[in-house]
């Protein structure tokens, strides 16, 4: 009973640490990792703050440096299962840039990452399930930078912006996005192959910009009971956030002031609205950003959130680990 009272409290919303190995340039620079694995297994991460106190920080779950693309996904897997099951989910990425949002999220060919898996894994149940229902799954692919939605499926650039519409019966939607209908988990790779390359275009640094900017995926999926007609719509959203860092001082003016404020303020609406929702406030305050705007219908109510929390081992990043644990602290 208690444990169910807990589990109830907890609500919706799962967090995930997920820290990177120290790179070479770090080992190199002499740079030693401060994070504490010891309690991992139990959730927990121990920080080697100022000095020599140890803070500890409680997670869903910790995965540490040798943790692989697939134990990661062993948790996350559920959230597929949830999809076809009817409800609405949003998996995230939160971090500082370089710390693995991407190889979480993305991954690369040899060492596929959430995005593909979870695909993967909605295509290998809804297989399972051909006799009682029949699915429709469809892919977007979206960027969101300096508050603008891009759409990144779209071949021709259209000459209208991309507004978040609300309809009748309360769902948001983008009036004239791409939807790419897949039938495999064939063509998803091709459809997210088609995203990031256009992601690329018109950026002189790809790494800079994807790092300044929210990567969106969002995948529909229309349901058909065949014992008893009854259609459902779902909606799961892969989000690879924009890096967290703060800017740094010499950088204080300009088009990366406007872009550091605009995601500065994208995040903290995110923070608003999870911590609004964890603690039961009445008002959700989703009309901040672009970024929340569009989640609306995957972040509360009885869909389901899982937050990656990205974060460097290295003493050089403490600070800004530190501002990324607080921040996963608060909407827990
Ligand atoms: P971000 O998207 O947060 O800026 P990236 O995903 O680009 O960070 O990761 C930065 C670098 O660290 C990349 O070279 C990536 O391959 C590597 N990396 C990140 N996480 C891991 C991990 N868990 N295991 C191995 N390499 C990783
Ligand atoms: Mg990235």
């Amino acid at each position: 009973k208690l444990h169910n009272q807990v589990e109830e409290a907890k609500g919706n919303i799962r967090v995930f640490c997920r820290c990177r190995p120290l790179s070479k340039a770090e080992a190199s620079a002499g740079y030693s990792t401060v994070a504490d694995f010891d309690a991992a297994k139990d959730g927990e991460l121990g920080f080697l703050s100022s000095g020599l106190t140890k803070k500890t920080f409680k997670f869903d779950r910790v995965y540490t440096p040798k943790d692989d693309q697939v134990d990661v996904f062993a948790d996350a897997s559920p959230m597929a299962t949830s999809v076809l099951d009817g409800y609405n989910v949003c998996i995230f990425a939160y971090g500082q840039t370089g710390t693995g949002k991407t190889f979480t999220m993305e991954g690369t060919e040899e060492n596929r990452g959430v995005n593909y898996r979870t695909l993967e894994e909605l295509f290998r149940i809804a297989k399972e399930r051909t006799e009682t229902f029949t699915y429709n799954i469809s892919v977007s692919v979206l960027e969101v930078y300096n508050e603008q939605i891009r759409d990144l499926l779209a071949t021709s650039p259209s000459s209208k912006k991309l507004e978040i519409k609300q309809a009748s019966e309360g769902s948001h939607h983008i009036p004239g996005i791409v939807e790419a209908k897949v039938e495999n988990i064939k063509e998803v790779w091709t459809v997210l192959q088609a995203g990031s390359s256009a992601r690329a275009v018109g950026s002189n640094n790809v790494n800079e910009h994807s790092s300044r900017s929210h990567c969106m995926l969002c995948i529909t999926v229309k349901a058909k009971n065949l014992m008893n007609g009854e259609c459902t719509k779902s909606k799961l959203w892969l989000v690879d956030l924009a890096g967290s860092e703060r800017l740094a001082k010499t950088d204080v003016q300009g088009d990366r002031l406007k872009e550091a404020q605009n995601i500065n303020r994208s995040l903290s609406a995110l923070g608003d609205v999870i911590s609004a929702l964890a603690t039961k406030n009445s008002h959700i305050p989703y009309r901040n950003s672009k970024l929340t705007h569009l989640l609306q219908d995957s972040l509360g109510g009885d869909s389901k959130t899982l937050m990656f929390v990205q974060i460097s081992p290295s003493e050089n990043d403490l600070n800004e680990t530190l501002s990324s644990l607080n921040f996963a602290t608060r909407v827990r």
